[in-house]
């Protein structure tokens, strides 16, 4: 019935809207891009998945550059250069083609390590060509030809790596395949090692049937070719693209700074230009800045505020159109949100799966609670239910913000909070415990009772899942005042609110079980923030004075954690002071302001509001003193490091899961690699990484909410300021000149999704730094996790949108 309700608006808006291309805001319509828009009307909006625009990816500009020389490797029909191993056949199909088969199905159960079981695949298929220690440094790329084909199935990808005899390969470049025709893929090499290659890997993975109405997988590969283009895409640095502005692709709100950033300071002026008749409407200088990261020219048009659509012009630079408008994230929007929904696990979504995962069981008391719901964490099928309900809220956040411009767009976004929300409510089960995680590479059955079934999903009673489960759940119950749901949610925030507060009375600081868990490095610090920050939310909900009293005490034990010296207002984890905060993967730093703001906000007569009130006012301060060391760029750097800082090794060790041995001296020499600040204190723009968890927009996103509360509390521009600045760096204005979401803007990526395929709306871990440096580093290879795409960045992309 719901979804009938939300069509029926979409269509009567629809109406009233009609054509038109990228102009500026018309009310009433659903989307700013009228392809957008009809795409809406075709999928009864978003209940089948968006189509992709790959004309617009940076694949394309790759595949249109003119290939100066070029180098097809021979197959020759014994094969004699190739090796095959894993699952599958090799055998050679006439006009230098290779054809791979492998079977759909093995008759084995999928097998995953020893401590992990079910991460499982049903093995691989590989083949390899010998290059026999060649150097291939005058090519800097690779292409080929290749058509997958399996009846019934959509999603089918290929791993391609180059294997140097010198220094080992980065990992393999996942490309994701268009079934049923031919693929011409290119793989840039520019910033591999490969002057004495062995082996060009190719293979693939078997993950189960997903509705393959087949019995084999078949890749067709032809025409392996060695190419030689005159440049390939930047991978690091902080120099922008050559040949482009840096600008936000999607476009600038009208009020606050709108910069672009080009790399030529030679340059005196720039213009603005009306994109529909190129008129010149605005003209500007080139600003030449030098900062900690170098010279630019910056292009200021912050004065220029017209609602509409534009195009910048420098020399002989030229950026695409964007708008500037107070909606302008509209579309993203949506397309982040159509990613969430075609991350559903539970129910079938057209063209990617059928109902997965329903027997997926938590066992528990002598019940089995199915775990198929919610959505999948990322390119692989996991789930935690907690993240669950981090995404469900930001998509609440978002759907208010909708709520009276947009209301479909609110509507729908709302219906996939309730997705969310009916999941997180179902792995309750009871005394406190949840249904919390598993990890999944592969598609199951789906039915129950069958060898394939799966009865490890984890669970845990925490404190602190449980007052953030209860600070989302009284949230959701408040805003959620027309649902079914809500005196469920409002019943679940008051059991999981208290079962919480007893546990840590009882126990104190959670034990966090699971490593694999993003709650597993919470420090005290922020355990209390979220406490208060839960208290606020119920009695945001109830009235009840005992919330209110809860939230004032639990913020004291934060409010000691907080820097009053050098470079004031960042938080340690602790009352020892030893260490900061900081997040390399997952990110809630928000949450500190998030309480702080709810207590301001809701208990304005306490006699501890100017303390509150003057750790807001610090944290601002921060954020502002930190945002200068990645001018003119906007990106949050990660923050304040210390010398010696893994002495909480507790601490430390919880951040950097499977550290390896040699961690305490790579983290000093990497704290080095940043900016010092004297007393052994340094800046450092990019986290502190060791392994595979690295990339950075949950966490920038995350400083950026709380920078978007701290200017709105403050009513101080300049924060919301570094607020906007994260989405602008999400959608284009980061030095690779790349979208950081799919069919956002031009020049994104493929994306690391290997299980769901390529989506629109699709967005990745984040821009990573390499080994100790500390500039971004953005690889072609499509590798996880830093490219994979993931649900978390999606949600708190949606969080930061609401502020604006
Ligand atoms: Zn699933």
């Amino acid at each position: 019935m719901r979804r009938v309700v939300i069509i029926a608006l979409a269509f009567s808006l629809l109406c009233a809207c009609g054509g038109g291309g990228l102009v500026s805001w018309p009310e009433g319509r659903l989307a700013v891009d009228s392809l957008l828009e009809a795409q809406l009307c075709a999928t009864d909006l978003l209940h089948a998945p968006l189509p992709l625009d790959t004309a617009r990816s940076l694949e394309a500009e790759q595949l249109s550059r003119p290939v100066l020389h070029s180098e097809v490797l021979p197959v020759s029909p014994d094969l004699r250069d190739w090796q095959l191993g894993g699952l599958g056949t090799l055998t050679y199909a006439g006009e230098n083609t290779l054809c791979l088969s492998l079977p759909v199905e093995t008759g084995l159960r999928a097998t995953g390590p020893a401590g992990d079981p079910d991460y499982a695949t049903y093995g691989s298929a590989r083949f390899a060509l010998d290059l026999h220690g060649r150097d291939l440094t005058d090519f800097n790329r690779i292409s080929m030809d290749v058509f997958p084909r399996c009846e019934g199935t959509a999603i089918m990808n290929l791993n391609l790596s180059i294997e140097n005899e010198r220094r080992g390969s980065l990992g393999a470049h996942l490309i994701n395949l268009s079934l049923n025709r031919w693929n011409r893929i290119v793989f840039e090499i520019a910033g591999i090692d490969r002057d004495r290659v062995r082996w060009l890997h190719l293979y693939t993975d078997l993950k189960g049937r997903n509705q393959a109405a087949c019995d084999s997988f078949v890749y067709l590969v032809r025409n392996v070719r060695l190419e030689r283009v005159a440049r390939t895409d930047r991978e690091s640095g902080w120099e922008p693209e050559t040949g482009h502005i840096v600008y936000s692709m999607t476009g600038y709100l009208p009020e606050g700074e709108k910069t672009a950033i080009v790399a030529d300071t030679a340059s005196q002026t720039f213009a603005l230009l009306d994109a529909a008749t190129h008129a010149r409407i605005y003209k500007g200088r080139v600003m030449p800045v030098e900062t900690t990261i170098g010279h630019y020219g910056v292009l200021d048009f912050s004065s220029f505020r017209r609602e509409g659509t534009y195009v910048l012009q420098c020399d002989t630079l030229e950026s695409q159109p964007f708008h500037i408008g107070p909606d302008i994230f509209t579309d993203a929007t949506w397309r982040v949100l159509n990613y969430i929904y075609c991350q559903r696990c539970g129910e079938a979504v057209q063209g990617i799966h059928g109902a997965c995962h329903r027997d997926v069981f938590c066992d528990h008391e002598g019940r089995s609670v199915s775990y198929g719901g919610g959505w999948h964490d990322a390119g692989d099928l996991s789930q935690q239910t907690l993240q669950t309900a981090d995404v469900a809220h930001s998509l609440m956040e978002a759907s208010q913000r909708y709520r009276d411009v947009n209301p479909a767009l609110s509507a729908r976004l709302m219906e996939e909070a309730e997705w969310g929300l009916r999941f997180v409510l179902r792995c309750r089960l009871g005394n406190g415990y949840h249904a919390s995680s598993i990890g999944l590479l592969h598609w199951t059955d789906g039915i129950e009772g069958t060898p394939d079934d799966i009865h490890t999903v984890r669970k845990q009673q925490t404190a602190y899942d449980n007052f953030l489960y209860a600070a989302y759940e009284a949230h959701a119950a408040r805003v959620m005042e027309a649902s079914p749901l809500r005196d469920s949610l409002a019943r679940a925030a008051r059991e999981d609110y208290a079962f919480a507060l007893a546990k840590f009375r009882r126990d104190g600081y959670d034990r966090f079980p699971h490593i694999m868990e993003h709650t597993y490095n919470t420090s005290p610090s922020q355990f209390h923030a979220t406490m208060s920050w839960a208290a606020s939310q119920l009695y945001r909900l109830t009235g009840e004075e005992s919330y209110a009293r809860d939230a004032a005490a639990h913020i004291r034990y934060t409010l000691a954690c907080q820097e009053t010296g050098l470079a004031s207002g960042y938080f340690y984890r602790d009352t020892t002071r030893c260490a900061p905060v900081h997040s390399i993967h997952q990110s809630r730093e928000h949450l500190y302001m998030e309480s702080l703001v709810a207590l301001c906000e809701t208990q304005p007569r306490h006699p501890d509001h100017t303390q509150w009130r003057t750790a807001i006012r610090r944290y601002a301060d921060h954020l502002r003193f930190l945002s200068a060391y990645t001018a003119p760029y906007g990106m949050a750097p990660s923050g304040v490091y210390h010398t010696g800082e893994y002495a909480d090794s507790l601490g430390f060790y919880s951040l950097h899961i499977f550290a390896p041995t040699d961690a305490p001296e790579r983290f000093e020499r990497q704290i080095r690699q940043g900016v010092s600040l004297g007393e052994g204190r340094y800046v450092r723009r990019f986290p502190v990484w060791f392994g595979i968890f690295n990339g950075g927009e949950a966490i920038l996103l995350s400083t950026g909410k709380s920078a978007a509360l701290c200017g709105r509390f403050l009513r101080d521009d300049a924060l919301c300021q570094i607020a906007r600045e994260q989405l602008y760096w999400t959608v284009g204005k980061n030095p690779f000149c790349q979208s950081l979401i799919y069919g956002e803007g031009h020049r994104y990526p493929s994306m690391d999704s290997f299980s769901s395929g390529e989506l629109t709306g699709g967005i990745p871990v984040g821009i990573r730094a390499r080994d100790d440096a500390d500039v971004p580093y953005w690889p072609q290879t499509n590798n996880a996790c830093y490219k994979e795409v993931w649900t978390t960045s999606a949600g708190r992309f949606l969080s930061l949108v609401a502020e604006f």
